[in-house]
């Protein structure tokens, strides 16, 4: 009889793993189960669609259920919710949502890709109604149809998913006014950078309130109020709640698999979990950081994906392993491209490392081509030596790029020295004679401490 692999979870890890153990081992069987109504769809494009550039959920599925059957012949039973784990008996107890019918299925691997889930802030008051979340194809629907009626919104939580928000709804006709309990947006960024969102989202009508958590929610027949610490008061039509994500990993818990970083399940570099016949992937487990050794916890689309096919592979059979992260993101506020790779100033601090950091600003083409706008990257290295350990940049959307060669660098353990030395393309209307990256890595030498 045929071996069962049983995959918890349709979205980027789940369906990365199935794919992935379906080519290396056409004659397993592949049962996902997916508790909401929506697979395959790319949760990164969410905000878009809630502010409509992005027109039907739809567009946002890369690989229909059809296809999954068809193409690849794996069965799955979306609406199916995985409600227990019975690891000694390689079982799982999963429930129809839609008609409350539970049955037990026998498993041979398991990979478990249950994602992320919001946090909730204990705020008194928050769970009334005209509370929003954004994590689903649901949810999006939902904030999608209160956003196209306009009104005020007040959002909790200035992470990558409140910014992207805070564009996409106040482009589509509503007044967003920002909370962050931090002093400043993205506090893992030099302080400079952070001004600067926060000066784009002034200046394109986002109401911003920092260093200020929410305390309470009033609800009214008509309207909600926010209130502050400091005790004032944002009346809003609705709320939405971006205070960022959770791992999904009480079902892993549960079935007495081992937690680790940020309560992600616990994995090995081959996705493996605690138990030999389950892996875990995505959001829900740990990523190893290529920079301190450590695990740790970076919820990503990217990771997702890899880990994944790691799972997959493995669970079929073939040791594969995954390399890690270095930590790289990026968002678009209005027009300002944010990006960064690898440790902070100040989590390198903590991680032990002795680090200096340069930062400078330069245009992303020749200076006399028109339309340029700066980039402005940091550099964090270690001070002796000169290793790269991190890298940040504002600007136009070629930022992005230049931070992903620095990721490369940071990748290969490249000094400043080093990255000084690369041979970096140039046209005017293009990039400068001199990169940005090539500045900042001269500016940079300067300051490095020989052993
Ligand atoms: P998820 O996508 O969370 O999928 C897990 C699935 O498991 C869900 O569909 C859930 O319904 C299902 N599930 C959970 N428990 C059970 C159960 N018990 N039984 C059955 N099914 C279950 N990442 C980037 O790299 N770049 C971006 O620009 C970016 N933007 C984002 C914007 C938004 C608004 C959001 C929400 C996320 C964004 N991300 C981004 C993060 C990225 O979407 C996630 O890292 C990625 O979706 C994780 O994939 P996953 O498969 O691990 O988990």
């Amino acid at each position: 009889m045929a071996q069962r692999l049983i995959v918890i979870g349709g979205t980027a890890a789940g369906l990365s793993a199935a794919s992935k153990a379906r080519k290396l081992k056409p004659e397993l069987e592949i049962q996902v189960f997916e508790k909401s109504g929506y697979i395959s769809y790319g949760a990164c494009g969410l905000p878009y669609f809630v502010g409509g550039m992005i027109e039907a959920p739809e567009d946002l599925v890369s690989v229909s259920e059809r296809e999954m059957r068809e193409k690849r012949n794996i069965s799955i039973l979306i609406h199916h919710e995985v409600k227990a784990i019975d690891k000694d008996k390689q079982q799982v107890r999963v429930m129809n949502l839609e008609t409350g019918e539970e049955k037990i299925w026998d498993y041979d691997q398991l990979v478990i890709a249950t994602g992320a889930v919001p946090i909730i802030p204990p705020i008194p008051g928050i769970d009334g109604r005209e509370t929003y979340y954004l994590r689903n194809v649901e949810d999006g629907i939902r904030l999608k149809n209160r956003t196209v009626n306009g009104g005020n919104a007040c959002l909790i939580g200035g992470g990558f998913i409140g910014l992207e928000l805070a564009e996409e709804m106040s482009q589509a006709g509503v007044q967003v006014t920002l909370t962050e309990q931090n002093e400043r947006l993205l506090p893992f960024l030099k302080t400079e950078f952070s001004q600067r969102i926060q000066e784009v989202l002034a200046e394109k009508g986002v109401k911003l309130h920092l260093g200020k958590s929410v305390d309470t929610i009033k609800t009214t027949e008509n309207s909600k109020t926010a209130v502050l610490s400091d005790g004032q008061e944002i009346s809003a039509d609705f709320i939405v709640v971006c205070a960022g994500v959770r791992p999904a990993s009480e079902l892993a818990a549960k079935a007495g698999l081992q937690l680790g970083s940020k309560n992600a399940i616990a994995v090995d570099d081959n996705m493996k979990t605690s138990d030999p016949r389950i892996w875990a992937c995505g959001d829900c487990a740990e990523t190893k950081n290529r920079i301190t050794g450590k695990q740790d916890y970076i919820p990503l689309g990217t990771t997702a994906n890899k880990q994944g096919r790691i799972a997959g592979a493995c669970a079929a059979g073939q040791e594969e392993s995954f390399a890690g992260v270095v930590g790289s993101m990026v968002t678009k506020v209005f027009d300002l491209t944010i990006a960064v790779t690898g440790l902070s100033a100040e989590r390198a601090e903590k991680e032990g490392f002795e680090t200096e950091s340069v930062t400078i600003r330069k245009s992303d083409r020749a200076s006399y081509y028109p339309g340029g706008m700066d980039n402005i990257i940091c550099l964090i290295y270690e001070k002796k030596g000169g290793r790269l350990l991190g890298a940040q940049g504002i600007g136009s959307e070629s930022v992005a790029g230049r931070i992903n060669t620095l990721a490369t660098a940071l990748t290969c353990g490249m000094t400043v020295e080093e990255i000084n030395q690369l041979d970096l393309v140039y046209a005017p209307p293009v990039a400068p004679v001199y990169d940005p990256i090539l500045i900042a890595a001269s500016q940079a030498m300067k300051k490095v401490e020989r052993y």
